[in-house]
């Protein structure tokens, strides 16, 4: 889908400029940098999860499926870090979920 990868490349240019102010303004190194950006989204999804688990929260109809979802943002992650090689060696496909959950 062609707007899904204008998204991703939007997305992916907001996170490196955040990726490349952190390593400017901190000690940090770069898989410091990186697990920080990784807990930040973490923790939007569980804000995000908790807004559609409220009864007064987002009425968008989409339901959270914990384990499902934390898999697949794992995946994700996974599957775009990976050389061949390595992605081989985990066997990503297992982990994918199954249907909508
Ligand atoms: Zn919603």
């Amino acid at each position: 889908m062609a707007d899904h990868h204008a998204t991703f490349v939007a997305i992916r240019a907001a996170l490196l400029a955040s990726y490349s102010g952190t390593l400017a303004s901190t000690r940090m190194s770069p898989i410091e940098a990186l697990e920080c950006m990784a807990a930040a989204l973490g923790s939007i999804y569980r804000e995000v999860a908790d807004a559609h688990l409220d009864p007064h929260g987002c009425r968008c109809g989409w339901v959270p499926s914990e384990m499902l979802d934390i898999v697949a943002l794992e995946q994700a992650i996974a599957a775009n870090a990976a050389t061949d090689e390595v992605g081989d060696a985990f066997d990503l496909r297992s982990l994918l979920p199954v249907g909508h959950g």
